[in-house]
């Protein structure tokens, strides 16, 4: 995801830091609460608990990059079984949580669905709406205000906000988020030459 806040004076967190940290934020209640699926990719507490099982057995890497992202992001999903962080990445920031479920929704059907392919901007639309949820879900102090986001983004946001727990993704809910993401050029370009993302990464 675009909408990095680094701070220079910090360091990079370590291996073990980065792990539990995942682990962290992936078990809080704000992220085990998102509950939603589209066409039989489930998004849900179980998915991101098999992530934190994935990433402590070694199966899934969390790999600090040596030199900027592309679009500046603060991490990545590479599509099989690598998340890769900003140099200067940090837990500190409400966008560094939002980051990790997103990075995570990613990881979750990398772990959950070997084999399959969704759409790359589904797949992207799907784990913006995770963070979107998550970011409703923590308490009011946490939460990120979204100054960033302005236009179509805003009413993708918006449209995240109705999505009840437990709820099927409807296409009109996903066309509103597609067409947010479509309205960012940096988000864009990363879609470009990627028109599927494959999960080949994690046998059961
Ligand atoms: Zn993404």
């Amino acid at each position: 995801m675009p909408k990095p806040k680094p701070d220079p004076k910090t360091k990079p967190p370590s291996q073990a830091e980065l792990i539990s940290g995942l682990a962290e934020v992936l078990l809080r209640p704000a992220c085990q609460s998102i509950d939603f699926s589209y066409h039989g990719f489930r998004v849900n507490g179980r998915g991101y608990r098999a992530v934190v099982s994935a990433v402590s057995e070694g199966k899934i890497h969390l790999v600090i990059s040596d030199k900027a992202l592309r679009n500046n992001a603060l991490a990545g999903f590479d599509g099989v079984d690598t998340i890769k962080f900003a140099p200067n990445f940090t837990f500190s920031a409400p966008a560094a949580e939002m980051t990790l479920v997103h990075e995570s929704t990613h990881a979750s059907f990398a772990v959950q669905y070997p084999g399959t392919r969704m759409s790359t901007l589904n797949n992207e639309a799907l784990a913006y709406l995770a963070m979107t949820i998550y970011n409703r879900l923590v308490p009011p102090t946490a939460q990120d205000p979204w100054t960033d986001f302005t236009g179509l983004w805003s009413s993708a946001l918006s449209a995240a906000k109705n999505v009840r727990r437990g709820a099927e993704i409807d296409e009109t809910t996903m066309k509103t988020i597609t067409d947010g993401i479509m309205s960012d050029s940096r988000v864009q370009s990363e879609l470009i030459g990627t028109p599927t993302s494959n999960f080949d990464g994690l046998p059961k």
